[in-house]
């Protein structure tokens, strides 16, 4: 991993969210306010015109570099919570291997720096229902040995699997909490844009080394 890798991992998600981002403007005007999709594009738009710091700089400088721009250009409630992702992540590369369990260690770093900013869980119908079960079976397999391309290939589908089950939840956190049990029967937007994010990065991340740009 290097900064370049940082750059392409952030070129895969941009790609995604703007593929979805009719759907998710709508689903946070359904349970929201409409302007999720448009906070993450700003944002990946920042990022991309730091290019080529960000792949000048070592993993975890890239990370930081990136994280100080998302909290300075991501507004709602997710700017701060991307924030604590990626400079929980930054922190956590300095003491890991480059292997498919330091990467999971460095993700699972991330996540729990979202939970201490966002003060939840799983079961609130927010972007953790995404984020913890991934980080949490990204551990399970790397305890077990599993193989990276075993790991990117089963994480995109449980974080496909969380963001479903936010359709039935009640929202309890953010912007969604004030319509109770009307936010029921709406996927919740944050959790479908870290699915899809996950999604582009793992399978960026599995792509062999010669079909990369
Ligand atoms: P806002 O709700 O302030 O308009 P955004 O639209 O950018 O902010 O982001 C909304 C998303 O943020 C929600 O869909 C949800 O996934 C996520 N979210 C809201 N509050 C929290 C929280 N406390 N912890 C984790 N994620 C949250
Ligand atoms: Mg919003």
């Amino acid at each position: 991993m290097n900064g370049k890798t940082v750059m392409a991992c952030i070129d895969a998600a941009c790609a995604a969210l703007r593929e979805n981002m009719d759907e998710i403007a709508l689903l946070d005007q359904q349970i929201g306010d409409g302007d999720h999709i448009f906070n993450l594009l700003r944002g990946m738009e920042a990022l991309r015109s730091l290019r080529a710091e960000i792949e000048a700089a070592a993993p975890g400088a890239a990370l930081e570099l990136a994280a100080a721009k998302v909290l300075s250009t991501v507004g709602g409630s997710s700017g701060p919570l991307f924030y604590s992702l990626l400079s929980g992540m930054a922190k956590a590369v300095p003491a890991q291997a480059a292997d498919v369990a330091g990467f999971v260690r460095i993700y699972a770093a991330g996540v729990d720096a979202v939970g201490l900013r966002g003060k939840t869980g799983v079961g609130s119908k927010t972007m953790m229902d995404v984020l913890i079960p991934v980080a949490r079976r990204g551990e399970e397999l790397a305890a077990a040995g599993a193989s990276a391309r075993a790991v990117l290939e089963e994480l995109p589908r449980v974080a496909e699997q969380g963001m479903l089950a936010t359709r039935d939840m009640v929202a309890t956190k953010g912007r969604a909490s004030f319509l109770g049990e009307r936010s029921r029967g709406h996927l919740d937007p944050g959790a479908r844009s870290s699915q899809l994010m996950i999604k582009a990065v793992c399978e960026w991340l599995a792509r062999p080394a010669d079909g990369k740009e």
